[in-house]
């Protein structure tokens, strides 16, 4: 008999199911979009009822599209959109409001008061992360400061909290199991990364109480199991990562020094350190990339916030393309950008600069720059704020990248990734399966339930599509780098 993976992967604007098979290839897949909510400027939610049933119904539909029987389902991997957090009730799983999303600012004042009282560096040392209202702490805070009945009712265990993955497993065990796993955990500035439990001093200063919280499990391993009801027959939750990681682990950075960046709207970095945390010291987070068998991965992660977001803006702001497809065929049309310099710091910069006064720019202008130079100067753009980004992470690891994975819809783009290897002056690898997010899941689902025997097994399934290698040299390279860098420090401090 077959045995297949149902991995979901509960996204910020979709909800996604897609069932592999034993050899770890995708055979089907279903999607389905849900509502974005912004009851105010900055702030973003979600109604959990949407996500629930949107999840539920791409999961069933999945399985009834490909004539795959529940019974045929090894396992349930989970992977999903991290930070967001949600508040139910234990005894009737009715949710308290909406889910408040990782993007909503709404926590900002609850930040800059917990910075005013001089607590950013404990927090930092013990979490990774930086204070900042996209992480879950303060969005809890938020929740619960102004109404003080929902926080002793909290306090009594009568209500509950979790990210997505942890109400999605609640959800699908008929409100039997409130578990989360380590990296999610890990997003929620409430964890202690070095001891791996929630921490009571993180509890004190975000104003929650340790009865809301979910268990802290693995990312792999039977973590519970679906109510029969659901899919007609019981089938073991077996994978839970926050997506970032799950991709990371789809792309199998196994080793210390493995890294992958996913090239969509923004860009995603995280590279594996090992099982030691480090704290960065050049703005970059530390996270729990997944826990096996009670062993721990750390990663480095870093951000840019703009990326595949500037091709959007070059149609649909300046209006000189009609697709991104077309960026590929511009771009190659020009030997160089002719000297422009493009700076998509349109919401400021990210790490390794760090500045919110930061804006967008473009330089080197001349009576000679055609639309083809701008296509180009703004695809060099991502790999050049890639490298800033690798590079603050070497230089917190003191580790050489051997190569990059790399996934999301801008690496369709094979001169933006041979760019990145050129400026990398580091090959540059795309694998097959691009849906890696979904694949981490699923695969750390078949591993919990001995689907695949070990990562070594997993690791073989990784199938290059295309390598990309340096094609200029050292000293080209850092020409570019110093030019980006002068046309950076222009960008920066700019608006009052
Ligand atoms: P997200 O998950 O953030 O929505 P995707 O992984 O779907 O992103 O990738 C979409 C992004 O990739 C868009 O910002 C788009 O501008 C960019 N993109 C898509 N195709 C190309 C291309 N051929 N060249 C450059 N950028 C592209």
């Amino acid at each position: 008999m077959s045995q297949y993976i149902l991995a979901l992967d509960q996204g910020t604007t979709s909800s996604r199911a897609i069932l592999f098979d034993d050899q770890g290839q995708p055979v089907a897949q279903e999607q389905q979009e849900f509502r974005q909510i912004f009851p105010s400027p900055g702030h973003v939610e979600h109604d959990p009822k949407e996500i629930w049933e949107s999840q539920l119904t791409v999961a069933r539909s999945v399985l009834a599209n490909s004539q795959t029987d529940a019974d045929n389902i090894a396992a349930i991997g989970i992977t999903n959109q991290r930070e967001t957090i949600v508040l139910w009730e234990r005894e009737t799983g009715k949710t308290i409001g909406n889910a408040i999303v990782w993007q909503s600012r709404i926590s900002n004042h609850i930040c800059d008061r917990l910075k005013a009282e001089g607590l950013e560096q404990t927090i930092r040392e013990k979490t990774g992360l930086v204070l900042d209202p996209y992480f879950s702490g303060t969005k809890l805070t938020w929740l619960l400061e102004n109404d003080s009945e929902l926080k002793s009712r909290a306090s009594r265990g009568e209500i509950l909290c979790g990210t997505i993955d942890s109400y999605l497993i609640w959800k699908l065990t008929g409100g039997k199991s409130h578990v989360t796993d380590v990296s999610n955990a890990s997003r929620t500035l409430l964890f202690d990364i070095h001891t791996q439990e929630w921490c009571d001093e993180l509890l004190k200063i975000f104003g929650v109480p340790r009865a809301m919280l979910p268990e802290v499990v693995d990312s792999s391993g039977v973590v519970a199991h679906t109510d029969p009801e659901i899919f007609g027959k019981s089938i073991p939750i077996a994978g839970v990562a926050g997506d970032q990681q799950a991709a990371t682990f789809g792309q199998i950075c196994f080793e210390p020094g493995m890294a992958k960046n996913t090239y969509g709207t923004g860009c995603f970095m995280l590279m594996n350190i090992g099982n030691k945390p480090r704290v960065s010291e050049n703005g970059l987070l530390t996270t729990i990339g997944w826990r096996i068998n009670g062993e721990t991965v750390y990663c480095l992660e870093g951000s840019i916030f703009i990326a595949g977001a500037a091709i959007q803006w070059l149609r649909d702001g300046l209006e000189i393309i009609s697709s991104a497809d077309q960026t590929e065929q511009l771009a190659t049309s020009v030997s160089d950008t002719g000297g422009v310099y493009f700076v998509p710091a349109f919401v400021g910069l990210g790490a390794p600069y760090w500045d919110a006064e930061a804006r967008g720019l473009m330089i080197g202008l001349t009576r000679g720059t055609t639309r083809a130079h701008i296509v180009r100067a703004a695809l060099e753009s991502i790999a050049y704020q890639t490298y800033d980004v690798l590079d603050a992470m070497k230089r917190d690891s003191g580790i050489n990248l051997a190569e990059l994975r790399v996934d999301g819809g801008a690496t369709a783009n094979d001169f933006l990734m041979q760019y990145q290897a050129d400026i990398l002056q580091t090959a540059v690898h795309r694998p097959v399966i691009q849906e890696t997010t979904a694949l981490g899941a699923a695969y750390l689902a078949g591993l919990g339930v001995g689907v695949w025997e070990s990562q070594a097994e997993i690791a073989k399934k990784w199938t290059l599509d295309k390598e990309f290698n340096p094609q200029i040299d050292l000293a080209e390279s850092q020409g570019h780098l110093t030019d980006w860098h002068r046309a950076i420090e222009r960008s920066q401090g700019w608006q009052k």
